[in-house]
């Protein structure tokens, strides 16, 4: 049997849990008595506290306006739910994982004696759980009655092993004094707990036990001490029936093992014996035979109307009115069915008019439960009540303008988890979550899966709801490293390029907010060299199953990229549009996006006429297979990776066929497999990125242009630490930096170098009407003015063809337009 020691152990755990929570204000203290400075988990409030050595529960200060009791285990469920990995079971003690978990439940002295054991994967459920060994005095045989762990969604927490009928549970080595009160219980935890406490207790194991199967006569004196639930107050009217003698209480919050959790013992044993009256009102209430005996007996308690109350699956609502110089309270039953609710859902897509949802499970008082979503204006009134009621659950609300304020409140201040929707895959900044479909990366690296309404829990009662783009739900198989091989093995130092710039990409946000730019990337030159197919990887590499963007629908003028994108902290693929689509792709405008920011605020705010701005929060990759950057500007701010028909050989044509045989939700692995990393990536990337610029400026010595390949090369470096490859690609980034410098450096006939080609030598037209060459330029002070109308028309008049845009004239002549008229 466990000593004292481990249950000291276990809530030496709970206490640093919460030294290291988010729970933990600034002027956070532990004078080794009270931890003090934390914050409330309902209001924020900065001022609640919590005992050091039995710390069960953060308790708020405010106690007029929250006074909040939140239950330690209940923020951090995981001490719970891994307990079984961190208490394996020995050779020397098989049960240790049940022993823990009783421990942790705040049982210690009354374990004394009892016999349990630990069994594990309880009814396939993958959960293990506590088992009560108990011995059926008629027939000598063993029955075992326990409950799982982690019972998972929809199933039942208690298991049974043999029939329960006709066997209660004592306590076996508690002398039970016949001249004391003997609470009954339905669960052995809960008698345990009110053993812990210095009570007596028996469980009677099942709500549906029949008690006049149970010889209970060495218990003279029983008080019916079931859960304050549905099932606790059905079983408190049978027993009642049954043993009409007998006392009755309830508690006042959930039940016993809540009481023993949530205060240190001593104070539990004090709130038990003061809040005793009210626990047996509480009873008295369940005991009721109709709404108004409910409403009478409670005024006559609290001497107030208990306003709107459950009673038998329904509503009713009570008021308290004078007439005749009487008090009389006035009950009418409002409604067929009971609520509660799910949750709440944030949508934020109009930044400045956020809208509230309210997610409600009715259940009617003959049918099934039904779980749907409210809006505001439904909750608003009680004409929209009533209609709602009757379209969604053919319920109805009777309730007048008082009863339905406060059904509207109960709803509003349930304290359900709050539910955010997401505009945008991928990271969020206000999170510092990626975010998908079917996983989410915390920031500490680890990936969890949505719950059952498809949603993400990140704090406690904090959840995000994902954008509903759909993406691709990651399964191991292939690893990383054997991913990045064949990537390499297909399109060699380029390969591990792309990969290392979009590994780079997943970042982009917090690059961009630490040395402001992030660098474009682009695959480019020979038709069939595999660079789509490397595209359509890469983007499933970060769970995506698409190619890219084809050039031609994005209309940058109008800023509608930044609305494409819709995703951050990953890359979009930008591809080639056939010919005749080209020319309305206007690079200049999606230079700013090397740069631009977005985590600033004012990106964040909506203007007046409500359009929303989505900032852009992704890194771009194009690809063709001429690039279209003409000036300085944009060739300057993109890596350039170029496709070669010479490097496609048979043991690349090889490698490209096994990776076509990987399935899409392997290459999706890839993401969850390197992102368990992005704490060590985030920790290091900027002194990695600060080396390699160093080793680089002798081949690449300008600044903008090391840099950019800089930053490929760091994050070559640290992805090749974090999944075990070494390859050293510095040769071959020298090799497209030193490229790239000389691109930049010299300057590349275009579409300007044409232009003055043709225009200078024209012969001189001989009428007099149409213009000359001096017409068309001009020089003045040292500038020299083009009249670009007149030279096209006289290149025109002259028979010379010269198609290209005006635009694209501009652009290359890098000139001012003038425009005189
Ligand atoms: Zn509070």
């Amino acid at each position: 049997m466990l000593n004292a020691q481990v249950h000291d152990f276990l809530q030496q755990r709970l206490a640093d849990r919460i030294r290291q929570s988010e729970f933990k204000s600034e002027r956070f203290r532990d004078n080794g008595t009270i931890m003090s400075g934390l914050i409330c988990p309902e209001c924020g409030d900065k001022t609640a506290w919590c005992y050091s050595k039995e710390p069960w529960s953060i308790n708020c200060n405010r106690l007029n306006q929250c006074g909040a009791r939140t239950k330690t285990l209940d923020i951090f469920p995981d001490l719970i739910q891994k307990i079984e990995q961190e208490y394996k079971p020995t050779k020397e003690d098989p049960n240790a994982p049940a022993t823990a978990y009783l421990k942790m439940r705040g049982l210690n002295g009354s374990l004394a004696g009892v016999k349990y054991i630990y069994r594990g994967n309880i009814r396939g459920t993958g959960s293990g759980g506590v088992m009560f060994v108990i011995c059926n005095g008629a027939t000598g045989k063993q029955i075992e009655n326990g409950r799982l762990f982690n019972s998972p969604p929809g199933q039942g927490k208690t298991h049974n092993i043999g029939s329960t009928s006709g066997i209660f549970w004592i306590h076996p080595t508690l002398k039970y004094n016949p001249d004391k009160e003997t609470y009954v219980v339905e669960g052995i935890i809960d008698a345990l707990s009110l053993i812990e406490l210095g009570f007596q207790a028996i469980a009677v194991l099942s709500a549906g036990q029949d008690p006049t199967k149970l010889d209970l006569k060495p218990f003279p004196k029983l008080v019916l001490a079931f859960d304050r639930d549905e099932a606790g107050r059905r079983a408190l009217k049978k027993w009642k029936a049954a043993f009409p003698d007998s006392g009755a209480i309830m508690p006042l919050r959930g039940d016993w093992n809540d009481l023993l959790t949530s205060l240190p013992r001593d104070q539990a044993i004090t709130y038990f014996q003061e809040k005793k009256p009210e626990m047996k009102l509480q009873a008295a209430l369940a005991l009721a035979q109709s709404g108004n005996e409910y409403a009478d007996l409670f005024f006559d308690f609290y001497n107030k109307s208990p306003g709107l109350f459950e009673f038998d699956e329904c509503y009713f609502f009570a008021n308290v009115k004078k007439i005749k110089k009487e008090t009389v309270v006035i009950t009418s039953c409002v409604s067929n069915f009971t609520l509660s609710v799910g949750h709440y859902e944030l949508d934020t897509t109009n930044q400045t008019e956020p809208e509230n949802r309210y997610y409600l499970n009715i259940t009617p008082q003959k049918g099934q439960p039904t779980a749907c979503s409210v809006t505001a204006h439904e909750l608003s009134a009680p004409t929209t009540l009533t209609e709602m009621f009757l379209r969604r659950i053919r319920g109805w609300w009777s309730g007048d303008r008082p009863a339905s304020l406060a059904l509207v409140r109960k709803i509003v201040e349930a304290g359900a988890p709050v539910v955010r929707q997401l505009q945008i895959t991928g990271y969020g900044p206000i999170s510092a979550c990626y975010v998908f479909d079917n996983f989410l990366i915390k920031p500490k690296g680890n990936c969890i899966k949505p719950n059952k309404h498809g949603f993400f829990e990140i704090e406690f009662k904090n959840y995000l709801r994902p954008a509903g783009h759909k993406t691709i739900n990651p399964a191991r198989g292939k690893s990383a490293k054997e991913i990045w091989v064949l990537i390499f093995r297909t399109w060699g130092s380029r390969g591990a390029a792309a990969v290392a710039w979009i590994v780079g990409s997943w970042f982009v946000n917090q690059v961009k907010l630490a040395i402001g730019f992030f660098p474009f990337l682009s695959f480019f030159n020979d038709p069939a060299t595999g660079k789509s197919f490397l595209t359509r990887i890469l983007n499933t590499c970060q769970a995506l199953n698409e190619e890219g963007l084809p050039m031609s629908q994005v209309n940058t003028a109008k800023g509608e990229i930044r609305k494409l994108a819709q995703r951050s902290g990953l890359f979009k693929a930008l591809l080639e549009a056939n010919n005749a689509e080209k020319t309305r792709f206007n690079f200049e405008s999606i230079l700013p996006l090397y740069n631009s920011n977005s985590l600033q605020v004012s990106a964040l705010k909506s203007n007046d006429n409500r359009t929303k701005d989505l900032p852009f929060l992704a890194a771009l990759l194009f690809v063709q297979n001429t690039e279209p950057f003409r000036t300085r500007a944009q060739r300057e701010r993109v890596i350039s990776l170029k496709f070669n028909k010479e490097d496609v050989t048979p043991e690349t044509g090889q490698a490209f066929k096994e990776l076509m045989a990987v399935p899409i939700e392997q290459f999706a692995h890839f993401f969850v497999e390197v992102m368990a990393f992005r704490q060590t990536i985030e920790a290091n990337w900027q002194e990695g990125f600060a080396q390699a610029k160093t080793d680089l400026w002798e081949a690449i010595p300008d600044n903008r242009l090391c840099d950019n390949h800089a930053l490929v090369l760091a994050f070559h470096r640290l992805l090749c630490q974090i999944i075990g490859v070494d390859y050293n690609l510095q040769p071959y980034i020298e090799k497209i930096g030193r490229q790239k410098f000389i691109d930049c450096s010299s300057r590349r006939e275009d579409v300007s170098d044409h232009f003055f080609d043709i225009l200078l030598n024209l012969d001189e037209p001989k009428e007099e009407s149409t213009p000359t060459i001096s017409n068309c330029l001009e020089i003045k002070d040292n500038d020299l003015f083009i009249n670009v109308p007149e030279s096209l028309k006289l290149i025109g008049r002259l028979g010379y063809k010269f198609n290209v845009q005006l635009k694209d004239l501009h652009d290359s002549l890098q000139v001012k337009i003038y425009n005189e008229n």
